[in-house]
């Protein structure tokens, strides 16, 4: 038991280290990094296509797109107008600072304003390995229910950001966002809440408008 709890420090602490090179590199060129989490379905890829369909004009936008297999989310985000960058994790449960590393030796960073990770699908780990980015931000999608700031503090904890996404779905499922939204900021009181729909539109604009305050801050 100590020997294990001893391996999963080092891990994080060889993680960290990488995290902060991570950073230096995309400081040294400009660009802002979000770390974007979810459990699988919330809504990622979704909202990515939208963010570069809206400020796709305004910002240049890079996705690095992991999962544990496949390249479905890297092509539609690239069907959107975003370079992207797949990574397939197979089989390991969240993106670490190493992986984001060797993805983003792909990329020109310098030719980037915005780059987002876009997490595996997952509502735990994730938050545990930062991978050098400026922000995290997290999805919870209504229909996955109210309970979630509950059982799964800690990203709530670490996310900048929490997006209620599927807001649409609202009349057709039994979950309360203000539910989440207060738990979410009892957790985390300085959360930034947004509800929206990615297939509406509706709430986007402040999601817009914190990604812009980003690249000032
Ligand atoms: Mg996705
Ligand atoms: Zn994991």
């Amino acid at each position: 038991m100590v020997t294990k709890v001893k391996v999963v420090r080092d891990i994080l602490e060889v993680n960290e280290r990488v995290a902060a090179e991570n950073r230096s590199r995309f400081d040294a060129t400009g660009v802002r990094v979000v770390n974007l989490m979810s459990a699988p379905g919330a809504g990622k890829t979704t909202l990515l296509e939208r963010t570069i369909s809206s400020l796709g004009s305004s910002l240049r936008m890079g996705v690095v797109e992991g999962d544990i297999q496949g390249s479905q989310d890297a092509e539609r985000i690239e069907r959107a107008g975003a370079v992207a960058v797949q990574i397939n994790t197979d089989g390991a449960c969240h993106l670490d600072a190493n992986m984001v590393a060797t993805a983003v030796a792909e990329l020109d960073l310098a030719a980037l304003d915005l780059l987002v990770v876009e997490n595996v699908g997952n509502l735990v780990c994730p938050a545990e390995f930062n991978v050098g980015e400026h922000a995290k931000a997290m999805i919870l999608s209504l229909p996955e229910g109210d309970d979630k700031p509950a059982k799964y503090p800690l990203m709530f904890h670490e996310s900048r950001v929490l997006l209620i996404n599927k807001m649409d779905l609202a009349p057709h499922v039994n979950a309360d966002p203000e539910r989440i939204e207060r738990d979410a900021r009892t957790i985390n009181p300085e959360i930034e809440v947004f509800r929206v729909s990615c297939v509406t539109g509706e709430g986007l604009g402040g999601w817009y408008d914190w990604l812009r305050a980003l690249q000032g801050g």
